[in-house]
This record gives structure tokens, sequence and C-alpha cells, in this order.
């Protein structure tokens, strides 16, 4: 028997939902591969800010450093503005942690219709690998002669070589054992400085890595062709805003958010890594129990796979993609009336 200890915060709104259907998921599936998890739960949340003044407390860091990894649910409340859940939980655990690289996995499921056209299912099978700790999200910048008609804001964006050469290369490996495809996400023809730096890098680093194909996109043209033509990606790397911008975008061409996936990896395993879903904690159907917990199932995946139990992780993505093609079981998101503890008993009789 292997064992886990996993750092747990369910967060706000559905992430108290989510969470609970991912970790049956995780127990039945662990039951059956000798995997066991213990946890240990954190109210890190928007709720705490509000009763205490702070997403977690001071040495919440220090709290979760020895754990294997760390599932989270979601944050984010009204009232709440998103930058005191970012920079007081999300981001500080993705710098200190070193947690680099965002990794965003889309699939167009055979049983769920795509908004688009041309997302034909099985055909849509790509990564977005999302540069996680620099780039545009900086606190470099500043405001002048506020109230003034010569008012202004600068903001910098932060290119490293070893920042953008980490990424990329775990982006060009990671194509290596897909489809050994590549796109790059630019726009070095607008951005002069720091965008040419980066397809500089990304050159640099394909001539390490023969054995994939790849292209750049501008990521205006990008976006388009994700739309016109998304089942001819692999794996897409972006920096830190156009790796948001673009998971989202494939996301729903997916199907919706509800379904996405998401993992903050620490490639080196220095410190733990996190799995959280990309939706947030939807407040406008929280408490009902109608959240969709795929995103939430899919992420526990990418835990088990980041964990070591590949097998395991493949099990669970399987059964998610069972129920969709072979039931017409969903939550309200997907058209259906499924329950959040409907959908996930149907996916653990598949699993
Ligand atoms: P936050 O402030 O936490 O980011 P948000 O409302 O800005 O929350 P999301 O939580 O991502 O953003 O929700 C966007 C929309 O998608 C909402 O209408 C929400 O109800 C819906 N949604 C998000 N996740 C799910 C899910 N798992 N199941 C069903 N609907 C969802
Ligand atoms: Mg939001």
């Amino acid at each position: 028997m292997t064992s886990h200890r996993i750092a747990l915060i369910p967060g706000d709104g559905i992430g108290q939902e989510v969470v609970p259907a991912a970790l049956t998921v995780l127990e039945a599936v662990g039951n059956r591969h000798g995997v066991s998890f213990t946890y240990d739960e954190f109210d890190w949340s928007c709720r705490r800010y509000l009763d205490e003044g702070a997403m977690m407390p001071a040495d919440g860091l220090d709290q979760i450093r020895g754990h294997d990894a760390i599932f989270l649910g979601a944050v984010g409340a009204p009232g709440v503005p998103d930058h005191v859940s970012l920079w007081g939980l999300l981001i500080p655990i993705r710098r200190q942690f070193r947690q680099y690289v965002n990794l965003r996995p889309i699939r167009v499921f055979d049983g769920l219709e795509s908004p688009v056209r041309r997302a034909v299912a099985g055909e849509v099978d790509l990564v977005v690998v999302r540069e996680n700790v620099e780039g545009e999200y900086s606190e470099i910048g500043g405001r002048m002669n506020r109230g003034f008609p010569e008012e202004l804001a600068v903001q910098e964006a932060v290119f490293t070589r070893a920042g953008v050469t980490r990424l990329v290369d775990y982006g060009f490996s990671l194509a290596a054992r897909r489809r050994g495809y590549l796109t790059s996400a630019t726009k070095s023809n607008g951005i002069v400085h720091t965008l040419p730096f980066w397809d500089e890098l990304v050159a640099e680093r394909a001539a390490e890595h023969p054995e994939v194909r790849w292209d750049q996109e501008h990521i205006d043209a990008l976006c388009a062709k994700l739309v016109l033509d998304p089942g001819r990606f692999d794996v897409i790397v972006g920096s830190n805003l156009f790796g948001d911008i673009l998971s989202d975008l494939a996301a729903a061409v997916a199907g919706g958010i509800g379904i996405a996936p998401a993992a903050n990896l620490n490639p080196e395993r220095d410190f733990p890594s996190m799995f959280e879903p990309v939706h947030g904690s939807a407040p406008d159907i929280a408490g009902r129990g109608i959240a969709n917990p795929i995103g939430a199932i899919w992420t526990a995946a990418m835990m088990l796979d980041h964990l070591g139990h590949r097998e395991a992780a493949l099990e669970v993505e399987s059964a998610i993609a069972g129920v969709l093609a072979r039931t017409s079981v969903r939550t309200s998101d997907l058209g259906g009336t499924a329950s959040t503890t409907d959908f996930t008993k149907t996916l653990l009789e598949f699993l």
C-alpha cells in the first residue's frame, strides 16, 4: 500500500461540493491500485478572509510545504476582489513552491456537444502549458498623477532566460510523449522586447528536441485557429497571460469550464504541486448540489498521475469518457438534470 499525504483546501462555493466528489473517486480507484490518501484539511478561503482578514495564516506555506500534493477546490466570493484570492493564496503558493508549469488538458469527449461545429469528439485532445510564475503577472509598475488628465499606469512583464527555458523544455518533453507537435504562442510583431526573446528561447530549446515538430503563432491568429480547427493542436506553450486566455478559450471549445482540469506543477518536485480545476467558486450555483464535478475529478486524475499512478489516472479518465459516451447523466451546465452526487455515483459504477 502506497500512502500519500495531501493538503486539502476545498475553499469557497462549489469548491466545497466538487472536492468531496473527487475524493470518493480517489478512494475507489485507490482501493483497486493499493494507493491510499490521508488528508489534512485547511479552511483557507475568502470566507476566512472575511472573518479573519487573511486567506491563510502567516505561516500557511510552512504548514503545507511537506505534503505530497495540494488539492484545491476553488477560491472566490462575492464582495471579495479577485486580487485578494489570487495574491493572498494562489500566487504565493505557485511562486514559493516553484510551480512554474500550469498544465491544462482539453478534450472534446464523445457525447458532449461543443459549441464549435468543427470540434469533433475524439479529435480534439490538446494541452495548454502555461508559464505560471512570471511574465505579465508581475507586481512591477505603478500609477502616477491619479485623477489628473496626465494620469498613467505602467506595468512591466518579466521574462527570464531560466524561467522561459524551463517552461518550454517541459512543453517539448510533454509533446515528445504525446503526438510530437508543439505550438508556441507569441506576439513578437507587436511586443518587441519580451516576445522576440521568448521566440529565441523556444527556437533554442527546439534544437534540443529534434523529435518534436513545432511552429509558432501570434496569439490573435492562434485564438482564431483554436476555434476554426482545434483538432490540429497537441501541446501549446504560452506565457502567463497568453496561457491563461488560451486555456479558457480551449475549455469553452470543449464544452465548458465545468469539465476543465488544471495542475500547477513543480517538475523538480522539491515542493508540492497543486491541483485545482479551472473553474472558480461559482457563487451563482453554490450550495445547490448541482456543480459539475468532472473538472475536479479529472484534476484528481492528474494528481494520481503526478504521484506515480498512471494506470489509476487513466482509469479515472476513461470512466469520465465512459459516462459521457454511454449515458445521458449530465449536470445542468451540460444540459442535464443530474446532481453532483448523481453524476459521481454513475462515474463510480463505470470505475
Ligand atoms: P470566482 O470568483 O471564484 O472566479 P466566477 O463566478 O468568477 O467565480 P466561475 O466560478 O468559474 O467564475 O464561474 C463562471 C460560470 O461558470 C458561472 O456561471 C458558474 O456557475 C459556471 N460554472 C463554473 N464551474 C462550474 C461547474 N463545476 N459546474 C457548473 N457550472 C459551473
Ligand atoms: Mg472569476
